[in-house]
């Protein structure tokens, strides 16, 4: 579904160009869930937004789907960091926005989304009137209201509070196996990788390179995170990070 070959990405050119990420090659499967960890600015958010086309990589190809991506598109949804809600547009308007990006708005609206994740009644308020939790399922409204076969996330609850982070993390995992997309997963939260990734792919510091990769196949229950199996996986990855 995704693939990822000997991918290079530099901010700039000649001299002063920053090399971002370096020769990354990655396979996602169709339904498949990736997480990817790695030292804060190693090059996940670089390599990310370049399967989201909002990248062009110096060296290698990406594609979705089997066509390379030449840009953004409605199939690849991306949840940014802080869910980057508009302040001065609604809850509505905000969960509308990708819609309206790809010319569907307002033949097809965000509002059956909304109702799914408990947001109807929230839906005329303003971000400011909103606790994080609800504004991260903002964003999560926004990502499903194009029907994406591919779902990207950038750090989605990056500075939550735990008992909230972890029931967004439940609603994550929900969402994953009722829409079957694939899904790459941006975080530096060890046990948010481990909740949520079949396959996580710790990256070294920048340029950001494959360091390990970690098969998670017991993931995709709720009560995965109360046992021996997660707590052991949570240490191995630990130690591939720090190593
Ligand atoms: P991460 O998401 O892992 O924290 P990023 O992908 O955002 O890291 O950034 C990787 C590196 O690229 C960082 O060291 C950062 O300083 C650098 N970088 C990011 N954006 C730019 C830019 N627009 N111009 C130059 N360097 C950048
Ligand atoms: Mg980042």
């Amino acid at each position: 579904m995704i693939s990822i070959r000997n991918v290079t990405v530099d901010y700039g050119r000649g001299d002063k160009s920053v090399r971002a990420v370096e020769n990354i090659s990655l396979e996602i499967g169709k339904g498949e869930s990736l997480a990817l960890v790695g030292p804060s600015g190693c090059g996940k958010t670089t390599l990310l937004f370049s399967v989201a086309g909002l990248h062009r990589p110096v060296a290698g190809t990406i594609e979705v789907g089997d066509a390379p991506v030449l840009g953004p598109r409605k199939e690849v949804a991306l949840i940014l960091q802080n869910a980057g809600l508009l302040p001065w547009k609604t809850v509505l308007q905000n969960a509308n926005l990708s819609l309206l990006l790809h010319k569907e708005f307002p033949a097809n609206s965000a509002d059956a989304v909304l109702e799914d994740l408990g947001l109807a009644g929230a839906k005329n308020r303003f971000p400011s009137e909103l606790s994080e939790g609800m504004k991260r399922r903002v964003g999560i409204a926004r990502a499903l209201s194009t029907s994406p076969s591919v779902m990207l996330m950038d750090e989605p609850l990056a500075s939550l509070d735990t008992l909230t982070k972890e029931r967004i993390q439940d609603l994550f995992l929900e969402l994953w196996k009722r829409h079957q997309f694939s899904q790459v997963l941006v975080t530096h939260d060890i046990e948010e990788a481990a909740f949520l990734g079949q396959r996580i792919v710790v990256l070294t510091e920048r340029p950001a390179r494959v360091k390990a990769v970690i098969e998670n196949a017991d993931m995709g229950e709720l009560a995965y995170r109360g046992t021996e199996t997660f707590m052991k996986k949570v240490r191995q990855l630990r130690e591939a990070l720090e190593s």
